[in-house]
């Protein structure tokens, strides 16, 4: 069974190789096809190839988009957010997702994004996002096959953290290291240099491919890491529901974030695609975009030859939640209670 497995991962990997070749533009917006809206449940294992791979050609963003030093971990205002993991990247580096394919992104038809792309020169060193046990370390992650040098995710470090959320193990996955640094079963804390940023694995420049996995170790269990990582200092994070007029999810479908006043940088992130992506347990979301700071920000888009918009405030350290319902139009969610009991529960022992 598994050397069947194997077999059709490769034959995979050669059609995503030659994918990643064709695909120059952006999919088209489509209307999800039953897909729950918000349902905390994993996807079905007979979901289509479960791989992910990344974009052909990196566009470096520019280290002048300075950020401010992040909050403490853990971090969160209200009870239902989590921002416990510091970022896996140095405040000298990039340390913030790759803008155009984020989490949930769709290539190749249906293939999604389990994480976030961030980019850095070859050699710098990748730190542990939170203390825990390393659970995984060399090659072989996604096709559980130690020293699978085919292996997509190329060299992997994966960390069982000493902490959970609401009984539930977190782990985090650190892809396409250049160099480990970490050994199987050693206990790393936070900022612990685990690698270095390399090319391995399906990848076409030099970037850490970054998950957060709740309940199991699985590529069906990935979660937004823009919503488990620690905002930078006075900004905030965009968590949004876009649904049709009968209340389905909109999967890639584009919406623009414009500062105001006018003059910052204006965004066009897409939501979610279908896939292998899990919504919040408590947001259900299919849009997050982070690091924006405090501010007013006008939300755009278009549905049924109708421009909408919308206006939303970010607030210092916080998370602002938008959702759009078709012909209903957008809405504020409920404006959330803060109370004490954010923190990270204790760790779960449900072995790696
Ligand atoms: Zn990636």
């Amino acid at each position: 069974m598994k050397r069947i497995r194997l077999a059709l991962i490769n034959v995979l990997i050669v059609l995503m190789v030659s994918a990643c070749m064709a695909i120059d533009s952006e999919p088209t917006p489509v209307i999800a096809n039953g897909q729950q809206a918000g349902a905390w449940s994993v996807a079905p294992k007979s979901t289509p190839l479960p791989l992910r791979f990344d974009l052909p050609t990196f566009v470096p963003e520019p280290i002048s988009n300075w950020r401010p030093p992040l909050y403490p971990v853990p971090w969160a205002i209200s009870p239902y957010d989590h921002f416990y993991f510091t970022r896996p990247m140095s405040a000298d580096n990039v340390n913030w997702p790759l803008s155009y394919y984020r989490y949930g992104s769709i290539f190749f038809d249906n293939i999604v994004h389990t994480g976030v792309d961030i980019p850095n020169d070859r050699g710098t060193p990748i730190l542990a996002a939170g203390p825990g046990t390393v659970v995984w370390a060399g090659w072989g992650f996604f096709t559980e096959a130690p020293l699978n040098r085919d292996d997509p995710y190329g060299q992997v470090v994966a960390i069982k953290h000493d902490f959970g959320y609401r009984g539930q193990q977190l782990y985090t996955v650190y892809a396409h290291m250049e160099a480990v640094n970490a050994t199987l079963g050693q206990w790393v804390k936070t900022g612990d240099v685990i690698g270095y940023v390399g090319s391995t694995g399906i990848s076409t420049g030099p970037h850490l491919h970054f998950e957060v996995r709740l309940g199991e170790n699985t590529f069906y269990h990935t979660f937004n890491p823009e919503l488990w990582m620690a905002p930078p200092q006075g900004w905030g994070v965009l968590i949004g529901l876009i649904m049709d007029e009968e209340g389905q999810t909109l999967n890639r479908y584009p919406v623009e974030i414009r500062p105001e006043p006018e003059g910052k940088p204006v965004r066009t992130i897409k939501t979610y695609g279908h896939g292998a992506t899990n919504p919040d347990p408590y947001y259900k979301e299919n849009i997050v975009l982070s690091d924006l700071p405090a501010g007013i920000y006008k939300i755009n888009l278009e549905y049924d030859d109708k421009r909408e918009q919308f206006w939303v405030e970010i607030f210092p350290g916080q998370v602002t939640y938008f959702s759009y319902h078709g012909e209903e139009g957008f809405s504020h969610g409920p404006v959330a209670t803060p109370r004490l009991d954010f923190l990270p529960s204790q760790s779960i022992d449900s072995g790696p």
